[in-house]
């Protein structure tokens, strides 16, 4: 394709693009086209973001291991919720949300369950396969094994440098 800021021919191949857009570090699109440009403007393929988010959420909903603090923002984000309105889903104090978030506090067993409920219902996810999932969730925070998620052939986004 042809660099949009100098119009040369840029240099694209297929290889694994971590994205960090959705504010965790350990989600890989596999097989994204990326091209770089000898003027220092570099593009990658990104699915659409709604759906690459969707999934993101349903692979943390899933994740055998308490749900760290970027990971619970992720969540409440796609949610579009704010802190005060997340806080009042689960019955606790906008400032737990903080601690939970910024990493001051564990969230516990039982807001970590009741927070992946809550996203799989909006998101219209079936449930029983949720609350199924419980039973193997570790009674700590680990950080979550690598997500790598197909890049297909979306749009091309601009890589901020
Ligand atoms: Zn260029």
């Amino acid at each position: 394709m042809r660099c949009p800021t100098c119009g040369e021919l840029m240099d694209c191949r297929r290889e694994t693009y971590q994205y960090t857009g959705a504010g965790l570090d350990n989600v890989f699109l596999t097989d994204a086209q990326v091209c770089h440009c000898a003027c220092g403007e570099s593009m990658v393929g990104l699915p659409a973001l709604p759906a690459l988010h969707q999934r993101i959420g349903e692979l943390l909903v899933a994740k055998p291991s308490l749900l760290t603090g970027p990971e619970i923002r992720f969540l409440r984000k796609n949610l579009r919720l704010n802190g005060q309105e997340l806080a009042h889903w689960l019955g606790v104090d906008r400032a737990t949300i903080y601690r939970w978030e910024s990493g001051a506090q564990t969230v516990g067993k039982a807001h970590d369950r009741l927070l992946r409920l809550i996203y799989a219902a909006v998101k219209r996810m079936p449930t029983e396969h949720v609350i199924e999932s419980f039973q193997g969730i570790e009674p700590r925070q680990k950080p979550a094994p690598p997500f790598e998620i197909p890049a297909g052939n979306g749009m091309i986004a601009s890589l901020a440098s």
